[in-house]
């Protein structure tokens, strides 16, 4: 990849049916794969950013959010189509975790995503911690 890649770009981005549309800030060099129970099903890309580079355009009253385990992280999903567009990430709880499956003009198979394994957190937040 060329250096170009890695400069910040904005893009917008939403769930499947359009009530739940964003705009986000943040370069796609470290997007990342996770293994754990959640991310596994859902096939979920991370894009960890501050809050200040996240804006929810339209779709808060769409917003259902699913909690688990610790429930520290908040699964927020559109409740007409489903798709899980981003969310409060037990890792970064005051950031925002966009899915990059769901920004507009992304391709994600062309990206080089790294691997977290979410199957070990407590592990694997102790070691290298591809986003940080
Ligand atoms: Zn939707």
């Amino acid at each position: 990849m060329t250096t170009t890649e890695f400069k910040p770009q904005t893009f917008e981005g939403g769930c499947h049916c359009g009530r739940v549309r964003f705009r986000v800030t943040a370069d796609l060099s470290r997007v990342t794969y996770c293994n754990c129970s959640m991310c596994a099903k859902k096939g979920f890309l991370h894009l960890i950013v501050p809050p200040e580079k996240f804006e929810l355009l339209r779709g808060a009253d769409a917003l259902t959010a699913y909690r688990f385990n610790t429930g520290v992280a908040q699964h927020t999903f559109c409740s007409t189509c489903g798709i899980h567009p981003f969310y409060v990430p037990r890792s970064d709880p005051d950031k925002i975790d966009v899915n990059v499956r769901c920004l507009d003009g992304v391709d994600a198979s062309a990206l080089d995503v790294k691997e977290f394994d979410g199957r070990n957190w407590e592990h694997a937040m102790a070691g290298r911690v591809p986003w940080r």
